[in-house]
């Protein structure tokens, strides 16, 4: 099938879209779901479980699951789950499977091309560990787009006459964007984009939890490591306390025991939208920099922005909204469903490459985050001093952007030059990022001067190439910078993940409904009092007791029972958004 899918792969939650004629529309998951958890869990049978019914998993059986691994995508980090482990490639390599056997549901056919978004402050690892996900998943990745520029397409999808400037403001779970875009005849050009890759409702979260142990005389690392438990039970009271704090004034938090359950009798505190604000404050002032650097590098006064953008949900905090009015003088809005804007934006890209008639028009174009550039030395009088930083691309260039510079060699017959690669803004490598190295050799030997060409090209994905050539013979050498630490996947390394992926199972997906159901209700049983218990105890075994007989007719009224129950006992978070709008 020649479909080609937008999946917008979150910290917190993943989405699928595709293009119709009318425009970008979501691909529901297997529970009916716009959204799916970015949550990966192996249940007891060695299945693995994505999206929701992970995340419930995750409470009660944090060992068996992993979350928030888009933090560490490029780095070393590793997973164990349930004894396995885990790359942040391969994780992230589930959650795009998951996502991609629902668009083939959905179209009854094989889907092998995507476009995949990552925060526009991706690294060059990150985005190269992206598409290494996507290729284990057995997707073909058209291109690797920022989701900031993403969120612009599906604003600018329908305006393609207007002439407007746009702020795009994402503050996801994990992640924090901010890009300037201007849209003008059917062109939608970013200018600059800036952020913080950890930076977002995660961390709110944390925090809230880090207060509630500290009124109970705990600190979260102890916690964590004495009664991990009690710390998956709380953080998941906490987001749900959170995200109530966006409606309400105050809200009650419960303390499970150590063991993670929620006693009758147990400790409970209040909480009000203004304690949480002041405690998250320090954390939400390191947005500003980041909307200061884009007005700067764009050259636009708050003034000249037409419109702020708000994406992400973290930004249904009112104390996000508020501080965004304060610094940049106007409201911003959310006019399309902030959780559901980037994938509908990767559906319109994954148009553009299909040629689809109804975005024929529209041209893109994205800049690079960061500058990067070499480590040379510098004549500092007598004095030979290294660890300068050469800037080759200065960050906010458009891409895709290509641009050279020369070295020479320092010593009589020096014939190699390593030349170490680096992003960042200092002055001096040692406060930049080390992307790789490429060490040129075959220089003549000669007298020192020798001219080496330096080229770095920055494709549309975002990804660097480095060439260099020596420039006495013309002689070529290439890389493609790879994660220094670990040499970044190779091609038979991503393989080997494709095999191992393959080899763990999934459960039938018509099944993926009730066992979340199930799986939601473990979680509740033990947050309810005993009175409570026996109920739900009553409802589950009533639709195990079906499940078992496979009576349809007995599944449906049973779980229409123990559905309406969990509801009125546990108000779902994501039902609590869409309440609002
Ligand atoms: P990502 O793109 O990183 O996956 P999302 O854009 O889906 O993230 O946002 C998820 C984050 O937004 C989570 O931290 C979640 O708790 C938070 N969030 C969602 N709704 C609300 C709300 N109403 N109030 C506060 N935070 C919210
Ligand atoms: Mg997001």
């Amino acid at each position: 099938m020649n479909q080609i899918i937008g999946i917008d792969l979150g910290t917190t939650n993943s989405a699928v879209a595709y293009m119709t004629d009318d425009g970008p529309q979501l691909i529901p998951n297997a529970l009916g779901s716009n959204l799916t958890p970015s949550v990966v869990g192996i249940d007891e049978d060695g299945r693995v479980l994505v999206g929701s019914a992970a995340r419930e998993l995750r409470v009660l059986h944090p060992d068996r699951c992993a979350s928030v691994f888009k933090r560490y995508m490029g780095t070393d980090w590793t997973a164990k789950i349930a004894g396995k482990e885990f790359t942040p490639e391969e994780l992230s390599s589930l959650v795009l499977r998951s996502l991609k056997a629902d668009a083939e549901a959905f179209f009854k056919g094989e889907i092998t091309r995507a476009v995949i978004t990552v925060p526009a402050y991706f690294n060059d690892q990150q985005r190269k560990a992206t598409m290494a996900a996507g290729k284990i998943a057995g997707l073909y990745v058209e291109r690797i787009l920022n989701e900031p520029t993403a969120a612009a397409i599906a604003y600018g999808f329908h305006r393609q006459d207007e002439e407007k400037s746009l702020l795009i403001f994402d503050l996801g779970g994990g992640t924090f964007d901010v890009s300037l875009v201007d849209l003008f005849d059917g062109t939608l050009e970013v200018k600059a984009s800036s952020g913080e890759s950890i930076l977002g409702g995660e961390d709110f979260t944390r925090t809230l939890a880090g207060r509630v142990l500290e009124r109970h005389g705990l600190s979260f690392e102890k916690a964590e490591m004495s009664s991990p438990l009690m710390v998956s039970r709380l953080l998941r009271l906490c987001e749900g306390a959170k995200v109530r704090l966006s409606r309400e004034e105050s809200t009650i938090i419960r303390m499970p025991n150590k063991n993670g359950d929620l006693e009758e009798d147990g400790k409970q505190i209040t909480v009000t939208r203004r304690e949480m604000e002041e405690w998250i404050g320090h954390i939400l002032n390191r947005i500003e920099l980041p909307v200061r650097r884009v007005l700067n590098d764009a050259k636009v006064t708050k003034d000249e922005i037409d419109e702020v953008i708000l994406v992400g949900g973290a930004t249904r905090m009112p104390v996000v909204a508020d501080r965004v009015t304060k610094l940049l003088g106007k409201p911003p809005h959310c006019r399309l469903n902030p959780d559901e804007v980037v994938a509908m934006g990767a559906a319109v890209q994954a148009g553009l490459f299909a040629k689809h008639q109804s975005v024929d028009e529209m041209v893109v174009t994205d800049v690079a985050p960061f500058t990067l550039g070499i480590e040379i030395s510098k004549q500092l009088g007598s004095e030979r001093r290294s660890g300068y930083f050469m800037p080759i691309i200065s960050r906010n260039t458009t891409i895709p952007i290509s641009r050279s510079d020369i070295v020479t060699t320092l010593a009589p017959n020096q014939t190699t030059i390593m030349l170490k690669v680096y992003q960042g803004e200092s002055r001096k490598v040692e406060d930049n990022l080390l992307l790789g190295k490429l060490e040129v050799k075959g220089i003549p030997p000669a007298a020192a001067g020798q001219e080496v060409e330096v080229r770095f090209t920055y494709d549309l994905n975002g990804v660097l190439e480095v060439e260099a050539t020596v420039i006495a013979t013309k002689k070529k050498m290439s890389t493609v910078i790879t994660r220094h630490a670990k040499g970044g996947m190779t091609p038979q390394e991503i393989q080997q993940a494709q095999k191992d992926m393959e080899r763990l199972k999934a459960h039938p997906r018509e099944d993926s409904a009730n066992r979340f159901l199930l799986r939601r209700a473990e979680r509740v049983y033990q947050e309810l009092s005993s009175d409570d218990r026996q109920f739900l105890s009553r409802l589950m075994d009533g639709f195990e007791e079906a499940l078992s007989m496979q009576d349809a007719i007995a599944i449906e009224s049973n779980r229409e029972a123990l559905e309406s129950f969990l509801d009125r006992m546990d108000p779902n978070i994501d039902d609590l958004n869409q309440e609002n709008e």
